[in-house]
């Protein structure tokens, strides 16, 4: 029993850190696992790090490579061949890899933008703006933006809100779709002012 367990372990680590072709193996194996994702290199397409896989692929098991890239549908599905007609396995195969690794794309949709000033002491005013994230807009970038064209301080100060000094929100009407050709006036919503 435990000679089976030492052999498992084993296995196991040389599973894990393989990296690359063994002198006198024929290749391909009925199973190549990617050094990159660590996943038999069919999968690796599915991978969110591709590109990498494919240097790797093309640095180690260039054959196999060569086969993955040209002749798809020709040498697949050896190591889980079961009884399962090739379409079906080939469906499985995609949803399987899919669900498992490709980094679910977290697509926001544009959710309009909202501003809104605010006191701060007892004359200064800022302008508050949230939503532009929901439109692509690195926030870091906008503040940058916001700052020089105002010549004012402004600032990331939350998940999706970027404070500017003072109250800017009629510039911000035409400035925000100039700048980004994404945002519709009409997107833009004036909240007035809030204590
Ligand atoms: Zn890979």
């Amino acid at each position: 029993m435990a000679e089976v367990g030492a052999a498992d372990a084993a296995q196991e680590r040389e599973f894990l850190t393989y990296s690359g072709p063994t002198p006198g193996v024929k290749y391909p194996l009925s199973v190549t696992y990617c050094g990159e994702c660590t996943m038999p290199i069919e999968y690796c397409e599915y991978y969110v790090n591709y590109e990498k896989c494919k240097e790797w692929l093309q640095k180690n098991v260039p054959d196999a490579f060569e086969k993955l890239t040209l002749g798809k549908a020709s040498g697949e599905g050896e190591a889980d061949k079961k009884e399962e007609g090739a379409e079906g396995e080939k469906k499985k195969r995609q949803t399987r890899g899919g669900k498992g690794l490709m980094k679910a794309k977290k697509k926001v949709e544009p959710q309009g933008i909202r501003m809104w000033t605010a006191s701060r002491g007892k004359k200064k005013k800022v302008t508050i703006v949230v939503g532009l994230a929901s439109y692509e807009i690195d926030l870091k970038e906008a503040c940058k933006f916001f700052a020089t064209k105002f010549s004012c301080g402004s600032s990331v100060s939350g998940d999706d809100e970027i404070v500017i000094q003072g109250d800017v929100k009629d510039d911000l009407f035409d400035i925000l779709p100039e700048k980004w050709s994404q945002i519709d006036e009409d997107d833009i919503d004036d909240l007035g002012e809030k204590k």
